[in-house]
């Protein structure tokens, strides 16, 4: 355990939060290939509903497991501050669980409406490409007094309360301000009682409330006792946990663990150090014992690889072992029985070691750590597609530092593909349990350990704006010129609509068959996709450099499809019909563009200006 760095760990597990952002972006944004995006979001509705996370390799903002991941981090600074402190990262993890309840804040607009939903999953998830440039419209969905949500209410409140805890001590006035929001939110939860999917049915598809809102009213009333010390909202949450669904048995579900969707797991453990109540430690026990030795058989037991991982399930495998981890090191770090502390911390470790690198394929399934780690996740704005496609680019231009990816299968293999979402996809529940398992890590074993200095390395970039151009045609007195404005932005994505380009001529020739620029014709023709052309003006009149002015204003570029990163025109160049002196090999812009019939090629000798600055290429 001791081979690993969790300072580090830590460090860019918390990045990846930063990398999920929605909205306008902070001064104190590291993500250079992020920036402002989502900014109509909750206009449809007259709202400004920016802000928040985008959810996991898409884009949709989706309530019930924003508010999960944003009070699993709360929880773990809850247990574990120190081990935030000693790497360094109580800061970074306050900001970026802020950024979720300034979110919630805003989503909150009346005492029984919250905004659960911005972004409609099918229409979401159908376009490939970067944040920044979003081109579909982004609906805003809420639950209400007449539609409503227990489940999205009560883990909404259950975030805000948590953190109203955490935020105590640094920002009093805000820390009040969260209750009053959580407060609002549980008592419409528990007033107003359904599924919030049932409201929200976009969700149904991808984040359907299974276990029913139970949990959460549990999960919020805890998160409330503990932020107010008020005991009603203790009687709450045990209350609520006579309506978690039960087996055939009688138990309480033990064979699964915390997640988005079911958070008795982590109430009943909560209810058991709160309370004291062999009923709950009981349940608590049995679900440790299912991930460890076996509930009451060793048959009674999760799967597990070869190589160690509790495998529970193929979707997002890597993500149900750390959450279950995190339980084990809260629960060892309170049962007195020493053989169930070890037993629980031992598993807990193991788990999180493997998924940094101990495991059969030595390498680590947190992007940007350690050795061998992911390079193709599925995720939209870290690929960079300019042209709504998985496989342009081939590799990813930008690094997605910190995610835990879905991980491996049931034989510890593994392929790290971009298209596969359930094995290779990221999410920020992935990352919410597994980083307070890294808080732990780093109080066990991270002793002295430091966050790597000057973190984020700088990207190499590859060139964002350019043109591509071929000769069409050329004469005794012409030239015809195919060329393609190209916006392949992304440091960060962007769109423009204010690109024009250069091609330069040498005139030398014209002296001596005494013509003259202003007898040189500059026509757009066949195919134009919105440029205008200019007559010839000077660049240097001494040495006869003329050159046309191509510009593409008004017209809208942006990396977000085949038909949108760039745009063509053709255009021809002629001098009177019968000279016999016109040369193009002298032409500047003329040399480097492809000629006989070939495709047209990224030349650096048509420069690029954006809004009229210079931006790409050279001049003579
Ligand atoms: C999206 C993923 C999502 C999956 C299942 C894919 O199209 O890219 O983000 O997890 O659908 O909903
Ligand atoms: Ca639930």
């Amino acid at each position: 355990a001791a081979d690993y760095n969790y300072a580090e760990a830590l460090q860019k597990s918390i990045y990846f939060y930063e990398t999920q952002r929605s909205g306008v972006l902070p001064d104190s944004n590291r993500v250079e290939w992020r920036g402002n995006s989502g900014l109509l979001d909750g206009s449809d509705k007259g709202l400004d509903l920016t802000g928040g996370w985008y959810d996991a390799g898409d884009h949709v903002k989706f309530g019930l497991p924003m508010a999960y991941t944003s009070t699993m981090l709360a929880w773990s600074v809850y247990e574990y501050k120190e081990g935030y402190e000693q790497s360094g990262q109580l800061e970074e993890i306050l900001d970026n669980i802020r950024w979720a309840t300034d979110y919630f804040i805003k989503a909150h607009t009346a005492p029984n409406e919250l905004w659960g939903q911005v972004g409609n999953g099918t229409a979401d998830h159908n376009w490939w490409g970067p944040a920044e440039v979003l081109p579909m419209a982004r609906p805003s969905y809420k639950i209400d007094a007449a539609h409503p949500g227990s489940d999205l209410a009560a883990e909404t409140a259950a975030a805000l309360a948590s953190a109203s805890i955490i935020f105590k001590e640094s920002d009093a006035a805000y820390a009040d301000k969260l209750l009053v929001h959580a407060k609002q939110l549980y008592s419409f939860a528990d007033q107003y009682r359904g599924n919030y999917s049932d409201s929200i049915t976009d969700a149904q598809q991808y984040y359907k409330s299974w276990s029913g809102y139970a949990d959460e009213l549990s999960w919020g009333g805890i998160w409330l006792y503990l932020a107010t010390e008020d005991q009603t909202y203790l009687d709450q949450a045990v209350a609520a946990s006579e309506l978690w669904s039960k087996d055939q048995s009688g138990n309480w579900g033990y064979q699964w663990t915390q997640s988005w969707d079911d958070k008795h797991y982590g109430a009943q453990l909560l209810l058991s150090r709160i309370t004291g109540d062999p009923t709950f430690i009981q349940s608590t026990e049995k679900n440790m014992q299912y991930w460890t030795t076996g509930a009451g058989s060793s048959a009674d037991r999760v799967s597990y690889t070869p190589g160690g991982l509790a495998h529970l399930d193929q979707w997002g495998a890597l993500r149900y072992a750390a959450n279950q981890a995190f339980l084990a090191f809260v629960y060892s770090d309170w049962v007195s029985d020493p053989v169930k502390q070890a037993s629980a911390r031992s598993f807990a470790e193991k788990q999180i070691t493997y998924m940094l690198g101990d495991n059969p394929r030595n390498s680590s399934y947190v992007i940007g750590y350690g050795n061998n780690s992911p390079r193709h996740p599925h995720h939209r704005t870290a690929h960079g597609s300019w042209a709504d496609s998985q496989t342009v680019p081939v590799d990813h231009r930008h690094v997605l530092y910190g995610a835990l990816v879905g991980g491996p299968s049931k034989t510890d293999t593994y392929s790290d593909t971009i298209g596969d979402y359930v094995s290779n996809e990221v999410a920020t529940d992935y990352n919410a349990a597994f980083t307070g398992a890294l808080a732990k890590m780093m109080l066990l074993h991270g002793q002295g350990q430091q966050p790597l200095p000057d973190f984020p390395p700088a990207e190499t970039r590859d060139d964002e704006l350019f043109v591509e151009a071929s000769v069409n045609a050329s004469g005794s007195n012409f030239v015809e010129i195919r060329a393609l404005l190209n916006n392949r932005t992304g440091w960060p994505a962007r769109v423009t609509d204010q690109l024009s380009f250069r091609y330069y001529l040498d005139l030398s020739e014209a002296a001596a068959a005494s013509y003259g620029p202003e007898d040189i014709t500059v026509t757009a023709g066949g195919y134009n996709q919105g440029g205008v052309v200019s007559p010839l003006l000077p660049h240097d009149e001494a040495n006869q450099i003329y050159y046309t002015e191509i510009d593409f204003g008004g017209t809208a570029i942006y990396p977000g499809g085949q038909s949108a990163y760039r745009k063509e025109i053709q255009f021809r160049i002629a001098a009177p019909q019968n000279t016999s002196f016109w040369s193009n090999g002298n032409d500047f812009s003329f040399q480097g563009i492809a000629s006989g019939g070939a495709a047209p090629v990224k030349t650096v000798n048509i420069p690029v200006f954006d809004a009229g600055v210079h931006v790409f290429g050279e001049q003579p």
